[in-house]
């Protein structure tokens, strides 16, 4: 069996025909039985279920017994006009409404007879109604089978020409009728066995027709199992791919620069994460195969050692490496500690940013095709084509989700033999996302924070209190501390934003006057030198408050600092939030962060400050963050889209993916080209509809 059976236009399905074939097409995209097969309800309603008028539940569908009584058309606006039934149950009266009035409805509303409407009820000046109600007479609605029912998502024009939930069921009876049977598996038997799925066919009739809820939850699993299975399939087949066709740079070496660091520079204890991370990617630069791999870590978990260590490893076996940030700030910073830790092994390092000056940078280019330079921290500036290196063998990004997969590939290409790539994340992204979605990378995750970390507490606080937080800030600076006081900046409303924070920093210069206090201020408007000159005041102690917008947000570095307070809170995303926090609890000192809202606070942004002040997880906000947001917009900008997921949630189906994962997993280690003849479903179904988007797999 084929999946080519499917392949047929839905036209030549019993009940639809040409007009409405075009309606599903223009409406939904659905062209062919496939199409129509994987075009799933968005809700369920059990039509065993008649409610009261009096009780039914408003902006839901619900179904009413009773009689209509009257019918008229009503006049309203210049020359249009609607009809208007009431109708009747033992119980109450309510207003159905149409909209567009033709000679066959008005004959097709049977009057004072037993019937049961159906539609979304809704409540108008004071008066219960539903458009365009569904009507069946009561004595044929008894005879059928009327248990649970699938909805599916209509809009006027498909209402219009007759598609709605009645006639799509009608569709499926007989779409299935026709082609039960041959609907092809898509699994292995195997696969189906160890995850206890029901088959492709039974799942996709429940999907539509369910039984009971039993039969649609056990429809529900397996669909949502081959749906990640094959996305997972398509990320390890690429994966397999870029392995086949990229021989990595083998670091065979651990050498001088990395054990005289390891043993004599490193300032601290590694923590115990750190050190296993530092193994996983030093065994994986040791193979003949690049390194792909994804660095996970909460916000403050040292990211940054893991990083110049594995830079060492490159040096040590006498290539060069590279560190690409998002913002001049944060390339500034790392170049700064670690031009400051390898002093001592008198490594060349430079950086390289858009206000580097051109001789600087004629300086840079010619060490680095020499060789002679070893370590380059940068922003883009890195990417240019002008940048050349002699010998690169390691690329590492921080803060990936800044930078495009174009630009990721263009580090690929500036060495003959690509890099090593490391990404690292600057807020964890949940795992069944990173499994997901990264699943062509490995995966490493420092899931331990330095010892002696205090957490930071986090308080909310209505702006009408802001003066209790000035006391508290001047105590805090007493004691010695430093504090960021961080305004929201955003594009839409910049100019409204730009003043906001000018007029914060008045306020605070008021509360906080000169000479006794220093105040540093900086945002996006300034130039990088203005801006690294505040900078610097800060993180040299001379200032003693940071004014700032979201340019802060990443990365920077200033131990002493221990006290963040976010103004207008409500307005930035979670892992913003957790991002700025993670400023401070960088030193010894117990930290705050202080969360400052207007006092109306919509039912989200309520959710995002209470998960704040609950927990400090990296971890466990991001899921939070997903289930508010959804995964697309978790990976930015850039990369949604790509994650569309029909029917998984990777937040609700968590233990689905790692089932698919691992089976995923098993079935590439043992048939890495889907050969066997028990994969032949699993391959066939691949590549009629996945291969198109890998035109260069090998699979065919
Ligand atoms: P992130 O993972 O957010 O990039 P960083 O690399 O900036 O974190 O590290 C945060 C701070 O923790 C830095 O000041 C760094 O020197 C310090 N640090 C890193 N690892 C350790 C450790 N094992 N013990 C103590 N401090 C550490
Ligand atoms: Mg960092």
């Amino acid at each position: 069996m084929h999946e080519s059976i499917l392949n047929k236009s839905v036209e030549y399905i019993k009940g639809v025909g040409e007009e409405k074939a075009k309606v599903l097409q223009s409406t939904f995209g659905i062209k062919t039985y496939f199409d129509l097969l994987n075009h799933f309800p968005y809700r369920y309603v059990d039509r065993s279920i008649i409610s009261k008028t009096v009780e039914a539940p408003l902006e839901q569908e619900v179904q009413l017994k009773g009689e209509i009584v009257s019918l008229k058309e009503v006049q309203y606006g210049a020359g249009k006009k609607r009809l208007v039934g009431v109708f009747k149950d033992e119980f109450g009266v309510i207003e159905l409404v149409w909209f567009r009035i033709t000679k066959w409805l008005i004959t097709s509303i049977p009057i004072n007879a037993q019937v049961v409407i159906y539609g979304k009820l809704t409540s108008f000046n004071g008066k219960l109604s539903i458009s365009h109600p569904e009507i069946e007479l009561y004595s044929s609605f008894a005879t059928k089978n009327t248990g649970f029912s699938s909805l599916y998502s209509l809009t006027d024009k498909t209402s219009k020409k007759g598609v709605n939930n009645r006639w799509y069921q009608k569709v499926y009876i007989n779409l299935f009728d026709e082609i039960y049977n041959l609907i092809p598996e898509n699994l292995s038997e195997q696969i189906i066995r160890e995850n206890q799925l029901i088959s492709r066919k039974e799942a996709l009739k429940n999907i539509h027709l369910p039984e009971n809820i039993q039969a649609l939850n056990q429809a529900k699993k397996r669909l949502k199992f081959e749906e990640i299975f094959f996305f997972q399939l398509q990320m390890g087949l690429k994966k397999q791919n870029r392995i086949a066709q990229n021989k990595g740079n083998p670091f065979l070496n651990v050498g001088y620069f990395f054990n005289e660091f390891y043993s004599n520079h490193i300032p601290f204890e590694l923590t115990n994460a750190q050190k296993r991370v530092v193994r996983e990617i030093r065994i994986d630069m040791k193979k003949n195969i690049q390194m792909n791999r994804l660095l996970q870590g909460d916000v403050g978990s040292g990211k940054t050692m893991v990083a110049l260590l594995s830079m060492l490893i490159a040096i040590d076996n006498g290539f060069q490496a590279c560190l690409m940030a998002p913002t001049e700030i944060l390339a500034q910073q790392h170049f700064n500690s670690i031009q400051e830790l390898i002093l001592p092994l008198g490594i060349p390092v430079e950086l390289l940013t858009g206000s580097t000056s051109q001789a600087k940078r004629n300086e840079i280019h010619s060490g680095l095709m020499e060789g002679n330079l070893k370590i380059l921290v940068g922003t883009h500036a890195l990417l240019e084509d002008v940048v050349q290196f002699e010998k690169l063998g390691l690329a590492i990004i921080d803060e990936q989700h800044r930078f495009g997969v174009a630009q990721r590939a263009k580090l690929w290409k500036k060495n003959s033999i690509p890099p090593h790539i490391l990404v690292m994340t600057a807020t964890p992204i949940p795992r069944t996302l990173a499994m997901s979605f990264y699943s062509d990378l490995d995966l490493s995750v420092i899931d331990e924070l330095p010892k002696g970390r205090k957490q930071v507490k986090t308080i909310h606080i209505y702006e009408d209190k802001r003066y209790e937080i000035i006391r508290f800030i001047r105590q805090q600076i007493e004691k010695g501390t430093q504090v960021y006081i961080v305004y929201p900046l955003i594009e839409e409303s910049e100019t409204l934003d730009y003043k906001n924070l000018m007029d914060g920093f008045e306020y605070i210069a008021s509360e906080f006057p000169a000479p006794e206090y220093q105040i540093s201020i900086v945002h996006g408007k300034m130039k990088p030198r203005e801006k690294e000159a505040e900078m610097n005041k800060f993180s040299t102690g001379k200032s003693h408050i940071m004014v700032a917008t979201t340019v802060i947000e990443v990365g920077v570095n200033v131990p002493n600092a221990s006290i963040m307070v976010i103004e207008n809170s409500e307005r930035f995303g979670l892992s913003q939030l957790h991002q700025l926090r993670g400023r401070v609890g960088r030193g010894s000192e117990q930290s705050y962060c202080i969360l400052v809202t207007k006092m109306e606070l919509s039912k989200e942004a309520k959710k995002r400050i209470k998960t704040m002040c609950e927990t400090n997880d990296g971890f466990k906000i991001s899921e939070v963050d997903m289930e508010i947001r959804g995964p697309g917009n978790i990976l930015g900008t850039q990369q949604s889209g790509q994650i569309d997921f029909k029917l998984t949630d990777l937040v609700e189906d968590k233990q689905l993916v790692y089932l698919a994962k691992r089976t995923i997993n098993e079935l590439l280690l043992g048939d890495s080209n889907l050969n066997h003849q028990q994969n032949q479903m699993i391959k066939n179904y691949f590549v009629e509809y996945y291969k198109s988007d890998m035109k260069w797999m090998k699979i065919s």
